[in-house]
């Protein structure tokens, strides 16, 4: 397994590859949906390309930039054995030199559920993908359903930039109890780690309220909000039934959609989502 930062390294690599290429981009401190993701593009592309990079600009001034769990070492020892070729870890410098001014910007859809709570988020976001992307030159890139707006905008620019590549979006994977795996889970204390499995709960009632054949988006809204508001260490920050494609809010449940949340369990900010097909 290789280990590159400059773009001329990337470059060079990627030239020395024939045959596909499968991109999985992360920010580290890796668990086993990164993992997940991996062992997909091992399995469809025959060569693997691993990027670790902690985006400094889809980090709001509040958020938490400085203290973003990092351990390198680890996460090349889970990465190797899964058979990845090549890892990629830029550095800010190398991503963003001085006088760097070019941006990449999806508009409409980025401007509601995450978008709405966190500016610029997602211009940081695209922005380094369309960078990952011009360094690696993949085939397909592999992205979590966990992130479900961020997947549904990587593949508008994808293609409304007209990238030559798949995005490949993987299904969420959940600790046993429910809670999405996140690099931000460490942040949580023992008792603040089972208030968290009240994305889940709120999620799994709309759910089945769903199954039962409630279609009207706002009662769903509320029935996640009410479980939301049943745990004592949770604050919502939003609850959305929205359209899977457009991400505009519903008034009624009729084609594939998204359920989807954010909440602060103390400091801590979660999100997770469920699809209704
Ligand atoms: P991150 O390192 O948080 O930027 O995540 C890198 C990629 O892994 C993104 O495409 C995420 O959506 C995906 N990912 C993160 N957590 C999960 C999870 N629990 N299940 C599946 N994919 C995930």
């Amino acid at each position: 397994m290789k280990v590159v930062s400059t773009i001329n390294e990337i470059h060079a690599a990627r030239r020395s590859f024939s045959g596909t290429v499968g991109l999985v981009p992360t920010m580290g401190y890796l668990h086993e949906g990164h993992l997940s993701l991996i062992r997909r593009a091992r399995d469809e592309c025959d060569h693997v390309v691993v990027s670790i990079f902690v985006n400094p600009t889809q980090f709001g001034p509040s958020e938490d930039l400085s203290k973003y769990p990092r351990d390198l070492d680890r996460d090349l020892k889970l990465i190797e054995p899964l058979g990845t070729d090549l890892v990629w870890m830029p550095t800010a410098e190398i991503m963003y030199p001085q006088g760097y001014q070019t941006w990449v910007e999806v508009e409409a859809m980025t401007r509601s559920l995450e978008g709405a709570h966190r500016p610029g988020h997602f211009k940081g976001v695209t922005t380094v993908v369309a960078k990952l992307f011009n360094g690696v030159q993949p085939h397909k890139a592999y992205f979590g359903q966990k992130d479900a707006q961020q997947a549904a905008v990587i593949r508008q620019m994808t293609r409304d930039l007209n990238f030559p590549l798949e995005i490949v979006v993987c299904p969420i994977v959940r600790e046993p109890d429910g809670l999405a795996m996140s690099s931000r889970n460490v942040y949580l204390d023992p008792e603040q780690r089972k208030a968290a499995t009240v994305l889940y709960r709120s999620l799994s009632a709309a759910k089945d309220a769903y199954d039962k054949g409630e279609r009207d988006a706002e009662k769903l809204r509320q029935l996640m909000k009410d479980v939301v508001a049943s745990e004592p260490l949770a604050q919502m920050q939003y609850v959305s039934c929205a359209d899977y494609e457009t991400l505009q809010e519903l008034e009624n449940v009729t084609g594939k959609s998204l359920l989807s949340m954010a909440v602060f369990i103390g400091k801590t900010r979660l999100i997770d989502n469920f699809v209704l097909e």
